[in-house]
């Protein structure tokens, strides 16, 4: 296991450094450091109006942060907390305005890995939004932080990142729970631990989204990125072809034989990948859901990397 000392002392003097959790790579700095928070935004180019996710080591630390708790928050951090849900809640006044975006809401989670864990626990809450340049694929491996922000930035390497999509996020302060961003956490699954019905809010391109960071493009190689059509080859040998279905592979043909997880673990690789090898575009096969609950998650972040 790394050795967390001087990552923990960067973060004491108001640094930021980047950290593996289960979903992607975060760019971490003190919670309650406003210039640190400010060097978040700085080294991503962030906009200001998008919020940042609160990460936690232990659950008492949300009291620190939510105005109230309500029992479905008790509920889902029972079930799935470590783990890739982000819960909305109304804030306390202390939290920073630069962590909230100025609204009267605080987005928390617990990440389940363990190098996070151990790392949050000695530095105390962090901030952390996905540890790459604003509109790029979000970093699974420490190498695809150091392509964004250099080679002597600050990462603590704990390998690639097991889910590989960003954490879903749950709105809690409306009377009907709202899910903002899809991730590995399903609809199905918030739904049968609370009991109740829960609304999907992520498909609007509202002016004024629920969640701010809706508003923007996100997920993008520099090269296309599509659908394959029907009864297209794969033969285009400057395309790099993620295939769902049972067919041949090959250098730039990859087969994913209905494994969503797999596809979406590796989805933002293959991004990087098609950009690093100068492929023209990333050509994606259709699929169904196949009762996995990354489906919705998948489709998201492959929509918007179209859009
Ligand atoms: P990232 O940190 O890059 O994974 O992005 C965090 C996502 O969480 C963005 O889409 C934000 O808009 C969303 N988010 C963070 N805080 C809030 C909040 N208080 N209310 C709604 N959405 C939020
Ligand atoms: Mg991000």
């Amino acid at each position: 296991m790394s050795d967390l000392t001087k990552y923990i002392q960067l973060i004491k003097s108001g640094e930021v450094v980047a950290f593996p959790t289960e979903t992607v790579y975060g760019l971490g700095a003190d919670a309650w450091n406003p210039s640190a928070i400010q060097k978040v935004f700085e080294v991503k180019g962030r906009p200001s109006d998008n919020p940042l996710i609160v990460h936690i080591s232990n659950s008492k630390q949300v009291a620190d942060f939510a105005l109230e708790i309500p029992d479905s928050a008790t509920k889902l951090m029972e079930t799935f907390w470590p783990g890739p849900l982000s819960l909305v809640l109304k804030k306390k006044p202390e939290v920073l305005d630069a962590v909230t975006a100025g609204l009267d809401t605080v987005a928390i989670r617990m990440p389940d890995h363990p190098l996070a864990l151990d790392f949050i626990s000695q530095t105390g809450p962090l901030v952390a939004p996905s540890a790459n340049t604003s509109g790029k694929p979000s970093p699974t491996k420490a190498t695809h932080v150091q392509q964004d922000f250099g080679k002597d930035f600050p990462v603590i390497d704990g390998e690639a990142t097991k889910i590989g999509l960003e954490s879903t996020v749950v709105d809690l302060t409306q009377p009907i729970p709202a899910i903002l961003r899809p991730g590995s956490i399903s609809r199905k699954q918030i739904e049968e631990d609370l009991g109740t019905e829960v609304e999907e809010s992520f498909f609007h391109h509202t002016e004024k989204p629920r969640s701010p960071g809706q508003k923007y493009s996100h997920y993008k190689p520099n090269a296309g990125v599509r659908w394959l059509k029907e009864n297209e080859q794969p033969e285009n040998p400057s395309s790099l072809y993620l295939l769902i279905s049972e067919r041949e592979s090959g250098s730039n043909i990859i087969n994913y034989n209905e494994d969503l997880n797999k596809l979406a673990a590796e989805l933002y690789d293959r991004f990087r990948q098609a950009d690093h090898e100068s492929f023209k575009e990333v050509v994606l096969e259709r699929f169904e859901d196949y009762n996995s609950e990354i489906a919705s998650a998948l489709l998201n972040r492959i929509n918007k990397s179209i859009l």
